[in-house]
């Protein structure tokens, strides 16, 4: 992963939210109050908008900057916890990039150290809204997509075979955020009244994932 990935995929992210607005105020506006979409869309907007400060900069350095920027742009519940994701995704990426100096010079890093780096940030978002799996939260997406990006790293797998997975992964787990009661976030509030609605922070965060694995795809198939 270098700067320039990162770039495209903020472009990537940003096409996949403005083409679901329906969906995404929707999912909100049935069970939190409407503003996802618009949140969203303030998120990926302002990130394509500083592209040219982005492109001088190490994938640590342009990831902690997006998580920054986030935190000052993206209202709501969904704000802070995104960026805490990015700026400790950066932290661990700097961290493993001193420990390689000299090896690494290009500011490619690996698979595993990027999926390690998303762990990373997935517990930040843990840590920050006191959330776990089963919750109705971006966190029933992130989670398991997260788990199995590190297991297939680890196991070394084709990174084919690793984006597919994660993109059926993201829809399992968004799908799955439908059958649940909410217990953090605005949704909480509404007990059963929830059941039956998928949770809008799990089908941004699977778009987003989607939007990054295809990325990754096509330039995989040149
Ligand atoms: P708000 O709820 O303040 O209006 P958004 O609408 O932008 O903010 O985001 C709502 C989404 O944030 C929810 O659908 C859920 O996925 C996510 N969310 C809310 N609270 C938490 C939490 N404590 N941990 C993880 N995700 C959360
Ligand atoms: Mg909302």
């Amino acid at each position: 992963m270098n700067t320039e990935f990162i770039i495209e995929a903020a472009k990537a992210i940003q096409q996949s939210i403005l083409a679901n607005e329906h969906t995404l105020e929707s999912l909100d506006r049935a069970i939190g109050d409407g503003d996802h979409y618009i949140n969203m869309k303030r998120g990926a907007n302002v990130i394509v908008e500083i592209e040219a400060e982005l492109a001088p900069l190490k994938p640590s350095e342009a990831l902690n900057k997006i998580g920054i920027k986030l935190l000052s742009t993206i209202g709501g519940a969904s704000g802070p916890l995104l960026a805490s994701f990015f700026i400790s995704m950066a932290k661990v990426l700097e961290s493993q990039a001193h420990e390689n100096q000299g090896l690494k010079e290009n500011g490619d890093e690996s698979t595993l150290k990027i999926a390690t780096a998303f762990a990373a940030g997935v517990q930040a978002i843990i840590q920050r809204g006191k959330a776990n799996l089963g919750e109705k939260t971006m966190l029933d997406v992130l989670i398991p997509v997260s788990n199995q990006f590190v297991l297939l790293t680890t196991q070394n797998c084709d990174i084919k075979l690793i984006c597919a997975t994660l993109i059926h992964t993201a829809e399992q787990g968004m799908l799955a955020t439908k059958d649940l009661i909410a217990t953090k976030g605005r949704a909480a509030g509404l007990g059963e009244r929830a059941i039956g609605h998928i949770d809008p922070g799990a089908k941004s965060c699977q778009l987003m994932i989607e939007a990054v694995c295809k990325l990754s795809l096509k330039e995989l198939n040149g």
